[in-house]
């Protein structure tokens, strides 16, 4: 059994475990479907202190990761699909099959990207709609490209994509950016980029079946006027934001209505011994650093959680 076990391997699950591990409490740790979590399908990082250049969001990710294990964290590799919380020690399920029980439980499951749930997104998605600019962008050289989104991860995926495409048109539902200054005004310097305001994706055009579908344009209405249009496009990203990974947990523990798993008193989940940390319980901040910033919070929280609960067992002699 596990003393502490960390379900998540972007910033906040890795910080968890340096902590925890430093603490001499040999954490374990299940990477999940996407191991180094978010940042590892970023790139250029500008805003982690520490790197005044900047750090490519992968290389930050091995950074993390080796700091863990030169602590001793023990990395098991799988996703969580269900866990029995109902009391200490908790168990969790690795792909239905292995099941690990741990003292207490770290939860950084992270977030993943939101779709629009239209059903051309889903035929044609790995064939010209995608949700990530690092991982996609190469093969849309000398294309026309549209990116759906007004924030941040609009921007930086746009900007990105201006690497390889002809043309990137963002397309924004409103006529206002919720993405960072910064952000928008290098988009709107990059002579690659065009923009569409104030219109919504209605529908992905495309053609041909089985493995030789494509993707042709796009059908957009005008919020405003109502009107639709196409438009002319082989690849269409997605960048409308973040779901928290919060499925095994539902009716388990408390939430709010979209997912994020509610903490209070730091990183406490309604179920004591149940700590979250990172993208899967903050839906304000979302940043590498405060992701890392709560991961740590996690490792001391179920530290003192641990320690209260050997103390009162030695003195009661509970179990
Ligand atoms: P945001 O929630 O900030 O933005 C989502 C965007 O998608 C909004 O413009 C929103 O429109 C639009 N949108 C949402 N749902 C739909 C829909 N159904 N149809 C059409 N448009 C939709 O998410 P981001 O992923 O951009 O950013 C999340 C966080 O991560 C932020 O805190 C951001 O600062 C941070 N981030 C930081 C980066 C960096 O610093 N390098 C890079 C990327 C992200 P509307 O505005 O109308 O709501």
């Amino acid at each position: 059994m596990h003393k502490v076990l960390i379900l998540g391997s972007g910033a906040a699950g890795l910080t968890a475990a340096i902590y925890a591990a430093r603490a001499n409490l040999k954490p374990a740790l299940i990477n999940g479907t996407q191991r180094g979590g978010q940042l590892t399908i970023t790139t250029d990082v500008e805003n982690y202190p520490g790197f005044r250049h900047g750090i490519m969001g992968p290389a930050l990710m091995e950074e993390m990761e080796a700091q863990a294990k030169r602590f001793g964290t023990e990395f098991i590799e799988g996703t969580v699909t269900k866990v029995d919380l109902s009391k200490s020690p908790f168990k969790v399920w690795i792909e239905d099959e292995r099941i690990e029980e741990t003292e207490s439980l770290i939860i950084a499951t992270g977030a993943s990207a939101k779709l629009l749930g239209i059903p051309s997104e889903g035929a044609f998605m790995g064939f010209g709609v995608s949700a990530c600019a690092t991982c996609d962008g190469f093969f849309f050289k000398e294309q026309e490209i549209l990116v759906i989104g007004g924030g941040d991860t609009a921007m930086e995926e746009a900007t990105y994509l201006t690497k390889f495409a002809s043309k990137v048109t963002i397309v924004h539902r409103r006529g206002e950016f919720r993405a960072s200054k910064i952000m928008f005004e290098r988009a709107q310097r990059n002579p690659k980029i065009a923009w569409i305001t104030n219109a919504e994706l209605l529908e992905v055009l495309g053609e041909g079946d089985g493995l030789g579908k494509k993707v042709v344009g796009a059908l957009l209405r005008d919020t405003v006027t109502g009107e639709t249009r196409k438009v002319h496009a082989t690849g269409v990203f997605l960048a409308i934001g973040h779901q928290p990974n919060s499925k095994p947990f539902a009716g388990l523990l408390d939430m709010d209505e979209t997912g994020y798993i509610k903490t209070h008193d730091g990183t406490k989940t309604s179920v004591e011994g149940v700590f979250a940390a990172g993208d899967v319980q903050d839906k304000i901040y979302r940043q590498a650093i405060t992701a890392a910033g709560s991961g740590c919070m996690a490792a001391i929280d179920a530290e003192r959680w641990l320690e209260a609960k050997h103390h009162a067992e030695a003195v009661h002699g509970g179990a």
